[in-house]
This record gives C-alpha cells, structure tokens and sequence, in this order.
C-alpha cells in the first residue's frame, strides 16, 4: 500500500513542506530514529558506500533500491564513496538511475574520494589525485610480493588481479570479473585478506592499505581513506560532520567504511542491499 505522508525539504534555508509518494514510513526503526536524531542537527547530507551496501558486490543497483535513491534525492542531498573506479559508478550506479534535475543532489566520489564527480548538465569531474609512475611501480612490485610471502596460490582468475585505478591500485584476489558466487566463498571471514594486509603493510608502510570489496585490497596514499572523501564533501558541499548520516557495509574495524564512523559521522552499518532499503526508506521517513 502505497500512502502519501509529509517531509520538510532539508536544502531550504526555511524549510517547507512538500509532498511525496512513498510506501509508509518506518521511522519506527529505532536505531535509524536514533542516528537521526543523535545529531541534534538537521541532516542534509547521507553518504552511502556503493559495492555490498547500495548494490550487491560489482553488480547493478536494482530497481528497488534505484527507486528508494531516487526518492532520498527528491528531499536531500545525497553522497557515494566507493573504491571502486568510475567505471564501477557508471555500472553499478548510473546505468539504472533516471536521469533527472535530482542528479544536481547527487555527488560520487570514486576510489574513495580521490575523484570527485558532480552532475552539471551531464557527469563533471570536479577533480581527481593521482599516483605517479615510481609510486605504482613500488605498490604493484610490493603486492606481488607480499602475496608470495603469504603463501597466497593464484586460484582461478577471472580477469586481471591487479588494478591501476589512478589514484588507487587495487587487488582483486579472483580477478576483477570473479563471479560473485566465487567471490563470496573465498575470504567471507577476512582471514586471508588480513595476513597479506599485514605483510604488505610492512613493504610499504607509506601508503594507506585497506580491505574492500569481497575479495580486494585497496593501496592509495596515506590519509586518503573515506573519512578523506568525508572532508571533501564537508568543505565542497559546505555540510559538517553532524550534519551527516553515513550507511556501509564495511563499518567493522579493517573494513574500508571504518574510517567514516572514526571520523565521527553517525554511521549505520548493514549487511547489504537488501539492510540498505529498509534503512534508506526509514531515513526518508524520519528526516
Ligand atoms: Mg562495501
């Protein structure tokens, strides 16, 4: 049953009521009820992690989820970090989002904030910060490395397992074509992902290393983690912290959400799309 119900616009200096089509409210929810309110402050901005929070891992955002982010950036304005490329938002994200004056709402922030792409007529890269040649080669080399020193077997590979994303060179233990099914069986418990972290933090305790994704590991300079992408927002959008509400899947310590939460940004974790549509339909319920 779908009802009409009321929200206040949360871009509006005075803010004004508008109405809009939803399924009923689930303000009910009582730790989204929390998050919202924990603030004290008006929320004017969520941030949602795109691989495993808003879509399943390198797979499209599905119609429901397309619909529920269509109707959060009806009312508010709306973030996604990922480490994953660009390629991956024009996937994973655009391919199945309407193109509408409700983009001018949305910023995404690929590779973990290290680009930045805002909708102005058509999708403008607003910047993007990048490894030189001598860095890349140092990671790439100190990857392969810590992989033979972690024992770690090439197993069937779909795709290149390394991933010079610019700004991020990226691990993919099964490639980055892994179907799903296999990605999920391999590292579910992080196990093997956290020893060749460890060993890799030792080669090259300059750069930032991170586990993503289901099966990756993400090098990017020191400093640059979501909480970097997090900053950037802040002072582009003009939006602080506790005026924010983040969503992820990775929130647990050594996951590539963490650092959002040790920022201090109000942060709700959920265990994929399916936890993320609820959510997202409570917080259009309670902002
Ligand atoms: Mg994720």
């Amino acid at each position: 049953m779908r009802r009409k119900w009321r929200v206040r616009r949360l871009d509006d200096e005075s803010p004004r009521e508008k109405s809009v089509t939803h399924p009923p409210p689930a303000c009910s929810s009582p730790s989204v009820r929390a998050c919202v309110d924990v603030t004290g402050k008006m929320i004017k901005l969520i941030v949602f992690d795109l691989d495993g929070t808003l879509a399943e891992s390198k797979s499209s955002l599905d119609l429901e989820m397309s619909g529920l982010l269509c109707d959060l950036l009806g009312i508010t304005r709306v973030a996604v970090i990922s480490g994953g490329d660009w390629p991956q938002f024009e996937k994973q994200l655009l391919t199945n989002l309407p193109t509408d004056e409700r983009l001018a709402n949305l910023s995404l922030l690929p590779t973990c904030g290290t680009k930045f792409f805002r909708h102005e007529g058509g999708w403008k890269k607003i910047y993007s910060e990048d490894f030189n040649a001598l860095e890349k080669k140092k990671i790439i080399a100190s990857i392969t490395s810590a992989l033979a020193e972690a024992g770690f077997k090439k197993e069937a590979a779909w795709g290149e397992a390394i991933e010079d994303r610019g700004s991020q060179i990226t691990f993919s233990a099964l490639g980055q074509q892994a179907p799903l099914e296999e990605k999920m069986k391999w590292d579910s418990n992080f196990a093997k992902r956290k020893k060749i972290k460890r060993i890799l933090d030792t080669y090259i305790p300059e750069f930032s290393v991170r586990l993503g994704g289901t099966t990756s590991i993400d090098v990017t300079k020191p400093g640059i983690d979501k909480a970097y992408g997090i900053q950037k927002l802040r002072v582009l959008l003009g939006v602080s912290l506790d005026e924010m509400i983040f969503v992820g899947d990775a929130l647990f310590e050594g996951g590539n959400d963490h650092a959002v939460k040790e920022a201090g940004v109000v942060s709700i974790a959920v265990r994929g799309p399916n936890e993320t549509k609820p959510v997202t339909e409570a917080i259009i319920a309670c902002l």
